[in-house]
């Protein structure tokens, strides 16, 4: 397994109930890449990212993270993951912006998990880095949809993960501030070479970001750059040439 491998799926496969939603998944994410998990409703992308973070176990086959199987996987502070649905988030309670963003912090203590002054700087640069000081004091009750979206991403980015995890993160955004959202991803992976995989349904937006395309349906369609998936004669009879073209984005 190459040293740099960041996630390492080998025929994984997963049932729910006897149905089967993904089907011998194998694949290699590795450091720098920034991947756009693209596919139809209900295709398993979900499904996906929760069995790379071991919260589902695959029915057969593994995945590694980091080269550790991930039932024997320690390191979760390198993570960070912005689930599609914030389970137990309830956004009229009354946190403000500054404490939400710390939280991220938190899964890297050990017990009694406290912060304390040394937490400063990581908070604070975080908070720049997101153009979030004017709202760092307002409660999350306040904010737009813009604004609660980068306040997620800073709790996930504060801890200074090495993988980023995105779930269909742009959903709530209008196209101007997915656009900011996106570039805001593109320069933490290309000048923080945080690695991305992020689920999307902006199919013809994401190729202008990201540096491979992964489309699933309950088993892998495509996976590599877009270049490659421009010039496939399958992806051509796969989609027609018009969505293939439409997926690329590498034509004017
Ligand atoms: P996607 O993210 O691509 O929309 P999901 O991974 O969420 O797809 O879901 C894949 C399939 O698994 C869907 O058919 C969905 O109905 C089913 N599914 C998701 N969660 C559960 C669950 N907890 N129990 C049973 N079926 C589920």
């Amino acid at each position: 397994m190459p040293v740099d491998s960041v996630v390492a799926a080998r025929n994984l496969c997963f049932k729910y109930d006897g149905a089967e939603i993904l089907h011998g998944i194998t694949l290699t994410i590795t450091a720098g890449d920034y991947i756009g998990l693209v596919g139809p409703n209900g295709s398993g992308k979900t499904t996906f990212i929760r069995t790379i973070l071991g919260l589902l176990q695959p029915t057969h086959g593994s995945v590694a993270l980091f080269g550790r199987n991930t039932s024997a996987f320690t390191g979760w502070g390198k993570i960070g993951y912005l689930p599609q649905k914030l389970i137990g988030f309830n956004p009229e309670f009354p946190a403000r912006v500054r404490e939400i963003v710390s939280l991220g912090l938190l899964g890297t203590k050990r017990f009694p998990r406290r912060l304390d002054s040394s937490d400063v700087p990581a908070l604070d640069a975080t908070i720049a880095l997101l153009d979030i000081q004017d709202i760092q004091n307002k409660l999350i009750g306040e904010l737009s949809g813009g604004q609660l979206q980068r306040v997620l991403l800073a709790r996930a980015l504060v801890s200074r993960p090495e993988f980023l995890i995105l779930d269909e993160p742009t959903t709530a955004l209008d196209p101007e501030t997915r656009d900011t959202f996106f570039n805001t991803l593109k320069d933490l992976n290309q000048n923080g070479r945080v690695t991305i995989i992020i689920v999307t349904h902006d199919i013809a937006d994401i190729g202008k970001y990201a540096s491979k395309l992964l489309y699933l349906d309950k088993k892998i369609i495509f996976y590599g750059s877009f270049e490659d998936f421009c010039s496939s004669p399958d992806m051509a009879s796969y989609f027609g040439e018009f969505a293939q073209h439409l997926i690329c984005h590498r034509h004017t």
